[in-house]
């Protein structure tokens, strides 16, 4: 992933920005060390954002599409309430177990499910309420369209879908790949989407927020 702003602007977001707990930062370290992908966690400024997110929203329930090993997630849960869940879905058993290591060692991590398989499957298949206040879209790019169409009769009215890598290094204004030209369409269809009020936040990788009117 390219920065969208320079190196060393990007440090000084990060070194302005809330620590997170202790548990998130050896989280970080042990992906770091053993994940080739590492760099696909969100990290501490865009944790801190969607922790904040969480906490403004009042969420109760939030749905997470995309564990890997669990950093969104745990930065997530620890902004719910002692009786919020939240359901996050990855199709990799070796990430998910990594994650779910990490949530039992936390006091947030009995809030967190993690659904085991095809995200779009594990979507279809929950109920139409209780509804969700918020969901995180962070897997693969190519279905970010799909996702939000099943997603959002699925979240609560003044309720926040929230996507991440909306700016793929900057590919959209000229997208080359697959990913690119799926991340390029999504943002084209939440812009125009009359059901949600959206902004693009130039945050890391880029983050869209789509509040469901
Ligand atoms: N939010 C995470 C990063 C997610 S990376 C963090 O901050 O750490 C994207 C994840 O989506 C990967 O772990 C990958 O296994 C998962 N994924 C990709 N396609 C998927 C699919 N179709 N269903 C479920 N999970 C999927
Ligand atoms: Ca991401």
């Amino acid at each position: 992933m390219a920065l969208i702003i320079d190196r060393d602007l990007e440090r000084y977001v990060h070194d302005h920005t809330e620590p997170p707990p202790a548990l998130l930062d050896e989280l970080r370290e042990h992906t770091l060390a053993n994940e080739p992908s590492a760099g696909m966690q969100v990290g501490r400024v865009e944790g801190t954002l969607l922790k904040l997110l969480v906490a403004l929203m009042q969420a109760r329930r939030v749905l997470e599409i995309g564990t890997f090993t669990g950093y969104s997630a745990l930065s997530m849960a620890e902004a719910l309430p002692p009786d919020g869940e939240l359901i996050t879905c990855d199709r990799d058993p070796d990430v998910s177990r990594v994650a779910r290591s990490f949530f039992d060692r936390s006091e947030h991590g009995k809030k967190i499910r993690i659904a085991l398989g095809d995200a779009l499957d594990t979507i279809r298949a929950l109920p139409a309420s209780p509804a969700f206040d918020l969901v995180f879209i962070d897997a693969d790019k190519e279905r970010y369209s799909t996702y939000y169409e099943e997603v959002l009769p699925r979240v609560r009215r003044g309720g926040l879908i929230v996507a991440d890598n909306t700016l793929w290094s900057g590919e959209v204004l000229a997208p080359q790949t697959v990913d690119g030209r799926a991340l390029a369409a999504f943002n084209d269809l939440v812009y125009r989407d009359p059901r949600v009020e959206k902004v693009m936040l130039s945050v890391r990788d880029g983050v869209t927020l789509a509040r469901k009117r």
